[in-house]
């Protein structure tokens, strides 16, 4: 388990739109780059499917993930203890090679007398995911966002996934899960807080 630094939480980049075709062409490229005919009968759709598929994969450059915490709830009853979500499944790629990155997240906080709604964290998440992406920073952008957003007493984000670009190609290694989390407040400065929330996340 490792909960150093990963960096500043960066915005989606902003880049010119492009009209499909620019896509289709690029996919074509790719095909006959594979060493297959793109004008074969069976490929004929695929350049139009994957630039539509792209744009589902990578749909978190359409929005600022923050939205989802606007809304927050202060009657909660004197609830002062952790909000804990687990197994959060999501697919995102990972920018080196735009392979598919499959795992879960585990997301928690101690609220600060505001809460949001519990779908919400997840949504967090898949906004950030589905863009190009690399594991440390995505674990990094989810807590920054709860953390700037809700300003609760501590944030906990623990991210569990596969690397297809790891078990797919180069060194063929199947199975290999790769852990990253990031601590904020006091899960990061209190043992005992941080023992407690990884034991709620089942990593203790
Ligand atoms: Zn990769």
């Amino acid at each position: 388990m490792d909960d150093d630094d990963y960096g500043a939480a960066a915005p989606a980049p902003h880049v010119e739109p492009i009209p499909q075709s620019e896509a289709e062409d690029a996919v074509r490229t790719l095909i006959r780059w594979a060493g297959d005919d793109p004008d074969r009968e069976g490929l004929l759709e695929t350049p139009a499917r994957v630039a539509r598929a792209y744009r589902e994969y990578f749909r978190g450059y359409q929005e600022d993930p923050g939205v989802h915490l606007s809304k927050t709830f202060g009657e909660v009853g004197g609830y002062d203890e952790i909000v804990i979500l687990r197994d959060i499944p999501f697919q995102s790629h990972c920018e080196h090679h735009m392979a598919p990155i499959i795992g879960k997240a585990h997301i928690a906080y101690l609220p600060n007398k505001r809460v949001v709604g519990i779908s919400k964290l997840a949504r967090v998440l898949q906004g950030f995911a589905k863009r190009m992406q690399v594991q440390e920073r995505l674990t990094a952008e989810v807590a920054d966002c709860i953390q700037k957003h809700l300003d609760p007493v501590g944030v906990a984000v623990v991210i569990e996934a596969t690397h297809a670009c790891m078990s797919a190609r180069g060194v063929m290694t199947a199975g290999v899960t790769m852990t990253t989390s990031r601590m904020m407040g006091v899960f990061r400065e209190d043992d005992r807080s941080r023992k407690e929330v990884l034991a709620l996340m089942g990593k203790g």
